[in-house]
């Protein structure tokens, strides 16, 4: 017999999704209303402001795709490509290969940056690119990679592209609300993030901003966007018609109650706090694996304080770790992927997981069960 699903308490220190605060869980049990109510288009309007100051932007178009990161990495490839454009795509782990798979499918010409995991973007290399290719139109990259834990810099990247007059499109899923993000002083186009990773809203929403030259191209374009659901000039009358909103698609009404909330929290703790705390809890849990004899994957220098990627210790079995960290403390800690799976662990400290409790219960929990 089929029984309800009553999920356990888990501590959620891996790459994605983090622990939820009650206060977002209750938000999304509140009463679903019409996703064309007056009161809910308020509150949608609502979240586009706090969206805003998240992504530190005045950017009109920022919204929340109605679906998860790897939709709104879809959503600003189909929108600002067409076919036969040439684009740079910067490669240093899972993600930035999933941006060129993109790319591909959207007929365009990619001319690949290839950076070995766990280093960051080169600069020098994209330059050379685009010295090399003067005629690219995007540059392609992921601000912080969550396979590897390396954090690249957005914002010389960006101004290199603005050199050759290119559009930037940048995966922002794990830094957005964990690490500095600047889209109008970096000069950032198309950026788009996730709902369950350092915003620590429930999995599905993709936030996402288009800088006004972004929405130029895409009013430029001579061919129509390939995704019917993920063409923005068709959800742009959505999002942004006020009260004469049409319709474009069901919103996830319930979803968008908890991003709501998740991002007045962020609010209230102020973004330069948000980012102190993830440098300070990585500062501590740092201190504690190096006592234990972690090695980190990334040099401190670009590292990410939201996703600390170690190499396994000697003769220890990856499987088996984490299945005693889940079953004896309730703990889930990330595996490698790629060319790092069986290798190492990612220990998240993403939005509400990144607190004192959890960095004390994850150093004591590797304690014991590596003595083991
Ligand atoms: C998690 C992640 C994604 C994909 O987000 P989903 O919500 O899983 O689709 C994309 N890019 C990066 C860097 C991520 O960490």
């Amino acid at each position: 017999m089929i029984q309800r699903f009553y999920p356990p308490r888990r501590i959620l220190m891996g790459p994605g999704p983090s622990d939820i605060s009650p206060y977002v869980l209750q938000a999304l049990s509140r009463p679903t209303i019409g996703h064309l109510d007056p009161l809910f288009i308020g509150m949608m309007d609502e979240v586009k402001t706090l969206l805003k100051y998240a992504f530190q932007t005045e950017n009109e178009f920022t919204i929340p795709v109605s679906a998860p990161g790897s939709a709104g990495m879809e959503a600003c490839f189909v929108n600002l490509l067409e076919p036969g454009d040439k684009v740079i795509v910067c490669r240093n782990g899972v993600f930035g290969e999933r941006m060129r798979e993109n790319a591909i499918r959207c007929g365009a010409q990619v001319v690949l940056v290839d950076d070995e995991w766990g280093q960051p973007v080169s600069v020098d290399k994209v330059q050379v690119a685009f010295e090399q290719n003067p005629d690219v139109k995007v540059l392609a990259f992921v601000h912080a990679e969550t396979s590897t834990g390396a954090l690249s810099d957005a914002q010389a990247l960006a101004k290199v592209a603005k050199q050759f007059n290119a559009l930037t499109i940048v995966d922002a899923v794990t830094s957005l609300g964990g690490v500095p993000l600047k889209v109008d002083e970096w000069g950032l186009d198309a950026v788009y993030s996730g709902s369950q990773k350092c915003l620590s809203c429930v999995p599905g929403l993709s936030p996402i901003t288009f800088s006004p030259k972004a929405i130029e191209r895409i009013q430029a374009r001579t061919t129509p966007v390939q995704s019917w659901f993920l063409d923005q000039s068709l959800v742009l009358g959505y999002w942004n018609g006020g009260a004469k909103r049409s319709y474009h698609h069901t919103a996830p009404v319930n979803s968008l109650y908890a991003l709501h909330e998740s991002l007045l929290a962020l609010h209230e703790e102020g973004l330069e706090n948000a980012w102190q705390r993830h440098a300070d809890m990585h500062q501590q849990l740092k201190v504690g694996l190096e006592a234990l004899g972690f090695r980190f994957v990334v040099d401190e220098a670009c590292r990410l304080p939201q996703l600390n990627s170690v190499y396994l210790p000697e003769g220890v079995d990856d499987g088996a770790v984490r299945a005693s960290l889940l079953d004896n403390y309730n703990l889930e800690v990330g595996g490698g992927l790629g060319a790092l799976a069986g290798k190492v662990w990612r220990i998240g400290l993403m939005g509400y997981s990144a607190k004192q409790e959890n960095v004390a219960l994850c150093l004591k929990a590797l304690q014991q069960t590596l003595t083991q």
